[in-house]
């Protein structure tokens, strides 16, 4: 038997209220998706346990903490973004308020992190909703805004239909081994 405990990478869900996240994680832990709006209020996390990529032996256990209920508070608890791996910084693509947020989001998360050495952690920006008629943020805007804020990358999700939730995943946990 292996004695090792399973390495446990906390990833945090920031973003406006609405834009999907607590969906989001349903979608990647459950593969599920509610059409309906649940308010939950304080923090609570969802894990899920993966193999490490490129091992057939090894797991990591994905912690998704969601701020559900505090989206109103952009100054989180330093609690919430103690031992933060990685980070989805998340918008509605129909919603250019939630996209203009993204900066905040990410500042909010660079100061929080933010190590002696200037590491901040690891973090996507996530465009999600992509199957929703109405886009209001072009592609450009949203390439400009990854670079400004020195996103790792960006990706655009539909949680809905469940289009690149598990890429999305896979990519910013990529950015995280290669960090460690
Ligand atoms: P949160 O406040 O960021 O946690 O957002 P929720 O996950 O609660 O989602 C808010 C609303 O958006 C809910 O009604 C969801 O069903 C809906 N929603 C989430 N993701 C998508 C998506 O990709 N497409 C569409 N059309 N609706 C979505
Ligand atoms: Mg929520």
């Amino acid at each position: 038997m292996d004695a090792l405990e399973d390495e446990v990478v906390k990833i945090l869900l920031i973003g406006d209220a609405m834009v999907g996240k607590t969906s989001f994680i349903d979608r990647y832990v459950n593969d599920d998706f509610t059409d309906k709006y649940k308010c939950t209020i304080g923090c609570d996390f969802t894990s899920k346990t993966v193999l490490r990529p490129g091992s057939w032996r090894s797991y990591l256990k994905l912690q998704f903490w969601d701020i559900a209920g505090q989206e109103r508070f952009p100054l989180l608890t330093r609690a919430y973004y103690r031992y933060v791996r990685g980070c989805i910084v998340m918008f509605d693509i129909t919603k250019p308020d939630s996209f203009q947020s993204a900066r905040k989001w990410k500042s909010s998360l660079d100061n929080n992190t933010r190590t002696d050495s200037g590491h901040t952690v690891p973090c996507l920006l996530v465009a999600n909703k992509a199957d929703l008629p109405d886009h209001a943020v072009t592609y450009k805007e949203v390439d400009d805004l990854c670079q400004e804020c020195m996103f790792s990358q960006w990706t655009m999700t539909s949680v809905k239909d469940g289009t690149m939730v598990q890429e999305t995943v896979g990519y910013l946990l990529d950015v995280i081994l290669k960090r460690s």
